[in-house]
């Protein structure tokens, strides 16, 4: 819509309308007594305990692979080949049965990844990523709402409940990319929402964003961890606060990321300069898993979404998830391109919940540089921790065993680049030349996303 010829002409206040009506339509398809209702089961499922979860999760499984078998082409093929007759399904770890779904399949598969069967209507959508990465992924209604529901849920374990006025700062095309002046946000009424265009951000326009956001006063605000580092550095650098200097306490209870890896040090910026904390959520395209932050601050992976295995890699694991709620496009044991940290088991969590505890989410998978005799150098991101004063950071590659670093500091910080060199070498090694540069932004995707690295060659 934000692309529409009718949007893209019409002035800001015209736009804001626009904008409240689409999210009240939405709202009627989306939310309602439907939202209620998830929301409701997901109230119950998060309060049981292992051996009550370990049952739900056998019996989503088998409805889940019951229903792909019968209605997916994909499936009706594999189980064939294979004999298993998932009605035979009785317990979790005869999916390993199932072979490892990679992504370069799911692309080769197209539709056959589909259900043919008649579920009502089926919703189209694209993956952001680097060009020749997109997938597409169809969903049906009720799994929308579902994911609706989680990401509800999660507000709500920030502290936000519905009808609470939220910002948001994510990559949703609201302002036109021609516009140079005026208000880079528009207040979308139906949903009490401030949305905040990440595309047009510049260091002059902070003063004007945090303005914006402290006249709205919003009890949450949603974001993309880069997007919103920025204005806390720019905000740091000049030994501000949000909401400082205002008459009446901030209503801001929490600020809730998602969509890339978020830093330590980027969590502890943005509480110190926000005056709250931060809750990182943690979603995949694929819809096959899901991590969400607890009251106490811990990451947790969610039983209630999907089935999800991890298995063990230096330094991190790779996630393997089937989600319980698509039936349009059922992805069994698909191999997301992410790495977490898990937590050994039996650790639990003072917030009661016996989902099991994530210690980190390391970011992307595809976060690797490339040397020319394949070696390969995982989380390069990690350099980004190590140094002072940084507001972004990004690896270029254009051929293996190169990589340009480019790095976007706070006003007046900075290092030698001798320095940079040495931290950057800690995590390279000497396996690819590095050039550093220094530079006052960093372009982001048509998504509005800031990869950590980005290769500009077809990576193996
Ligand atoms: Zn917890």
């Amino acid at each position: 819509m934000y692309t529409s010829r009718i949007y893209g002409a019409s002035p800001p206040w015209a736009q804001s309308w626009l904008l409240s009506g689409r999210a009240w339509i939405r709202g009627m398809l989306r939310e309602g007594r439907g939202l209620r209702d998830e929301l409701q089961d997901l109230a119950r499922t998060e309060r049981l305990d292992a051996g009550q979860l370990q049952a739900l999760q056998l019996a989503r499984l088998r409805e889940r692979l019951v229903q792909a078998g019968r209605e997916v082409p994909f499936y009706r093929a594999l189980f064939a080949r294979l004999g298993f007759d998932p009605r035979d399904f009785n317990s979790l770890d005869q999916l390993a049965c199932l072979p490892i779904l990679e992504k370069a399949q799911v692309q080769a598969a197209g539709a056959a990844l589909c259900s043919d069967a008649r579920i009502g209507p089926r919703f189209r959508s694209t993956s952001s990523g680097t060009t020749g990465s997109h997938l597409q992924g169809w969903r049906d209604l009720r799994s929308i709402v579902r994911e609706n529901a989680f990401i509800w849920r999660q507000l709500q374990w920030a502290g936000v409940r519905p009808g609470d006025r939220r910002a948001w700062l994510r990559g949703d095309k609201i302002v036109p990319a021609a516009q140079q002046q005026g208000e880079f946000w528009r207040l979308n009424r139906a949903d009490r929402l401030l949305m905040l265009s990440s595309y047009h951000l510049t260091p002059a326009r902070v003063g004007a964003y945090v303005e914006a956001l402290e006249r709205f006063d919003p009890v949450a605000i949603q974001a993309y961890p880069s997007a919103l580092v920025f204005i806390a550095a720019v905000l740091d650098a000049h030994g501000r606060r949000f909401g400082q200097g205002s008459a009446s306490p901030r209503r801001l209870r929490a600020i809730v990321t998602s969509s890339e890896t978020l830093l330590p040090a980027q969590r502890q910026l943005l509480e110190r300069v926000f005056g709250c904390r931060v809750f990182d959520w943690y979603g995949a395209f694929e819809r096959v898993a899901a991590i969400g932050t607890c009251e106490e601050g811990n990451y947790h992976l969610l039983s209630d979404y999907g089935y999800a295995e991890w298995q063990g890699a230096e330094g991190g694991q790779d996630l393997i998830g089937t989600g319980f709620d698509n039936r349009a496009m059922p992805l069994l044991r698909y191999r997301l391109n992410d790495r977490v940290l898990m937590e050994p088991g039996g650790v639990g969590c003072p917030c009661g919940r016996a989902f099991p505890r994530v210690r980190a989410v390391l970011g992307r998978g595809q976060d690797v540089l490339y040397g020319v005799d394949g070696h390969r150098v995982f989380m390069p991101a990690n350099v980004f921790d190590d140094l002072p004063g940084l507001v972004a950071g990004q690896w270029r590659q254009h051929r293996p065993g190169h990589a340009e670093l480019l790095l976007q500091f706070q006003q007046g910080r900075g290092m030698a680049e001798a320095d940079v060199e040495a931290v950057a070498r800690r995590y390279t090694g000497e396996a690819i030349d590095l050039e550093i540069r220094r530079v006052d932004r960093i372009e982001r995707t048509a998504a509005g996303k800031l990869p950590a690295v980005v290769h500009e060659f077809a990576a193996a």
